[in-house]
């Protein structure tokens, strides 16, 4: 396993290897990695070539300092996991290697970069453009692979890949999750033995919203339902349910506006703050 810290020698690299008509295959991450994003690794390395995973703090998609700074990092457990995965180049850059200076850009994604998770993390999405950009103009992956967890965030990357006329196809993958059901996130490390307990009810709410929909309630008896739920509990605080059209990520009032339905959920459980999302088809 390569390990890069610095862009030019990661593109020379690369040149050579896409000169020998090689296919590349890219996984973003912020590191702290668990088996979710070493999924992401294997699918890479099931369609392409070369795998290349970015480990890179991102500091302009926190619009929390404190988010930022508590972030976790394990950078050598990271290593050992990704050569265990047989992961072919790592890219490790510093943040002044990746922003020399301040990027300025502001894309507009139109609504899908204000709801939701643009809405309570204000520019976070903006940020999250930034570094994907700068990323796949290093890299220049022929495929990238996200994880689904981030739904919103797919569809972001996929608006952005249209928008600069990327010619990477971006590949969705499942969520992995913890035996009891919680999705497996880098953040989860950082809630304490009781936070991790109570963190379970999110699967299962996600579950019963499933199950209430399957029974033929409609959107605004599930979310009622649902928020009540977690009200009662008093442990979380809800930054959102919601019950949107999976295509579109636009909010229903009834099932019977759209085809396919996601709910998605963002609740802080203590200080943490953990999404999820569960498809309803
Ligand atoms: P992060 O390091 O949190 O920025 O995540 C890097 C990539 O891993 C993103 O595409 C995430 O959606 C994906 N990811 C995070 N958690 C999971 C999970 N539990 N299962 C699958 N993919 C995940």
């Amino acid at each position: 396993m390569l390990i890069f810290t610095k862009i030019d020698e990661l593109q020379y690299f690369l040149v050579q290897k896409k000169a020998e008509k090689k296919s590349i295959g890219f996984v973003p991450t912020m590191g702290a990695l668990h088996a979710g994003h070493i999924s992401l690794i294997n699918s890479s390395k099931k369609s392409c070539d070369l795998t290349v995973c970015s480990i890179f703090v991102n500091p302009t998609q926190f619009n929390d300092k404190k988010d930022l700074e508590r972030y976790p990092k394990t950078p050598e457990r990271d290593l050992e996991m990704l050569k265990k995965a047989a992961c072919d180049i790592v890219f490790m850059p510093s943040a002044q290697e990746m922003y020399p200076e301040k990027d300025e850009r502001v894309f507009d994604f139109g609504y899908l970069d204000k709801i939701l998770e643009g809405d309570h993390r204000p520019g976070h999405f903006n940020g999250v453009a930034q570094i994907v950009s700068r990323l796949f103009d290093i890299v220049k992956p022929d495929k990238a692979f996200f994880g689904s967890k981030d739904y919103q965030q797919v569809m972001i990357i996929k608006a952005l890949v249209e928008l600069l006329h990327y010619t990477t196809e971006i590949v969705t993958c499942p969520t992995l999750r913890d035996p009891d059901g919680l999705a497996m996130s880098s953040r989860n490390t950082l809630l304490n033995a009781k936070e991790r307990e109570v963190a379970k009810i999110i699967p299962k709410l996600m579950q019963e919203a499933k199950s209430l929909k399957d029974k033929g309630k409609d959107v605004t008896e599930i979310k009622e339902h649902i928020v009540s739920e977690l009200n009662m509990r008093g442990n979380y605080e809800l930054d959102y349910f919601t019950i949107c059209d999976a295509r579109t990520l636009k909010e229903l009032k009834s099932f019977s506006e759209a085809k396919e339905h996601i709910a998605l959920i963002a609740c802080y459980v203590g200080k943490i703050r953990l999404i999820d999302n569960i498809s309803l088809n």
